[in-house]
């Protein structure tokens, strides 16, 4: 098992930056494409199933930057929507439709797109900082 992770690890050439978007936003794994890197829809399995990269990369803190990213994203999408309902209902819009519906979309859109901008970060960290030894956990037999 151990040499298999490696061999994968090294034989793997680094993946663009569009691909691995291309793979975060079918909420696949940025690195291989194989689907399981989703264990739940909040939350990211401990490695891929595929090629054994750790998602978190070895760093406690590593979710902020898919935070980050899906905050202002959710957001202004929302924010996007909630302006397009008001123009389509305009001159007479339903304020209490209004209120219920940023509700909702301020809600629900940070998590409806948490796996996609939580793998997207992950596929823009794989791009600046190429894989390394660590990211593939103790299955690797170069991991301190
Ligand atoms: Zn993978």
């Amino acid at each position: 098992m151990r040499n298999l992770i490696f061999q994968r690890m090294t034989s793997a050439s680094p993946v663009a930056l569009s691909t691995g978007i291309a793979r975060a936003l079918r909420r696949r794994c940025p690195s291989c494409g194989s689907r399981g890197i989703l264990t739940h829809w909040l939350r990211l399995a401990d490695r891929c199933p595929s090629c054994g990269l750790r998602p978190n990369r070895g760093e406690a803190d590593h979710f902020l930057g898919g935070y980050v990213i899906n905050l202002g994203l959710a957001e202004a999408l929302a924010a996007l929507l909630w302006v397009l309902l008001l123009t389509a209902t305009w001159p007479e819009p339903s304020w209490a439709l209004m209120q219920w519906s940023a509700a909702v979309l301020v809600i629900g859109m940070p998590v409806a797109m948490y796996p996609i901008t939580r793998l997207a970060f992950l596929a823009i960290d794989l791009n600046v900082q190429p894989r390394r030894p660590g990211d593939f956990g103790d299955g690797d037999p170069t991991f301190k």
